[in-house]
């Protein structure tokens, strides 16, 4: 009866695009006790849009948009992408940067107008020895309202914060209490702050944060929940994650994620709907009772 029941399941979610790269991949899924979904791109849209610009006394809006949006174009992360965006809707002058580095996981710097410019989370705010001064206060209740705070800082001095938001797909609260219903432990595993992570968790009815994870060190966190015996699932769209993908005893990606993601990962969500999370964990089971 193996094979037939393998051939039945990975039918039954090739109809759905949920595609099982394998018979392992298939029984694996029966098996999985915790499912880790990676925040941005996963459970969120992955379609980062600037609400909030905020200065500090004595600075002109545009003119410090303009000074980020010249680091931002350099870069290409996602969050970036939102700044230009925004500095585009604006109409501020573009200008060009110099010197310009990556801090993966952080943001980026660069030299624009003869001034220094960093432009990341809080990580990066300490990195380049910068306190936030008056702007401690209000990033900390931006980041309440579940957006993504960017500091900016020129030559050393927090100047301005940007918020920004990112909606959680439609169908993420579904798939994470249909995955409880299932009996699996759900987390969110994000490079991005705890206070923007927890709120977002909080709307989805996720219990389990681990936040503010550097880019390299997600796989590390899926081995760490996989020590007592747990089997865990990663779900996840973006290059960052190929390894936690590769780590998880099944690794799972958003269609619309990275080919990266999708070369690394054992199951593909064709549609990438999150409800497909739990639609495959069900497909795993049937076809494992099938087997016995
Ligand atoms: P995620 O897991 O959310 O994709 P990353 O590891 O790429 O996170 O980045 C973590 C955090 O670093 C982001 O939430 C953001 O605060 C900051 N960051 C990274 N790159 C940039 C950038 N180019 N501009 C502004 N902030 C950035
Ligand atoms: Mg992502």
């Amino acid at each position: 009866a193996t094979p037939t029941a393998i051939m039945v399941g990975t039918g039954l979610g090739a109809r759905r695009g949920v595609l099982f790269k394998n018979a392992v991949a298939l029984e694996a899924s029966a098996g999985i006790q915790t499912v880790v979904m990676d925040k941005t791109g996963t459970l969120t849209k992955g379609e980062p849009e600037v609400t909030d610009l905020i200065t500090i006394p004595g600075t002109d809006e545009d003119q410090l948009l303009r000074l980020v949006a010249a680091v931002e174009r350099e870069s290409e992360h996602p969050l970036a992408e939102a700044v230009v965006r925004y500095a585009e809707s604006r109409a501020v002058a573009a200008v060009s940067a110099r010197h310009f580095e990556n801090v993966p996981g952080h943001g980026a710097t660069a030299v624009v107008d003869g001034h220094r410019v960093a432009v990341g989370n809080r990580g990066l705010a300490l990195r380049e020895g910068v306190d936030l001064g008056q702007l401690a206060a209000r990033r900390e209740a931006l980041a309440a309202t579940g957006r993504t705070v960017v500091v900016a800082a020129v030559d050393g001095r927090a100047t301005g914060l940007i918020g920004i938001a990112d909606t959680p797909r439609e169908t993420s609260a579904d798939a994470v209490a249909e995955l409880h219903a299932l009996g699996v432990e759900v987390v969110m595993l994000t490079g991005d702050n705890q206070a923007t992570a927890e709120r977002i968790a909080d709307r989805l009815g996720i219990d389990t944060v681990i936040a503010e994870v550097l880019p390299g060190d997600k796989a590390a966190k899926v081995a760490e929940l996989q020590h007592g015996g747990l089997k865990v699932a990663m779900v996840g769209d973006g290059v960052n994650d190929a390894p936690a993908l590769a780590q998880a005893d099944l690794g799972i990606a958003i269609g619309a994620g990275t080919d990266v993601a999708i070369e690394t990962a054992d199951l593909v969500l064709m549609r990438s709907d999150p409800l497909d999370v739990p639609t495959a964990l069900r497909i795993g089971r049937g076809t494992l009772r099938k087997m016995r």
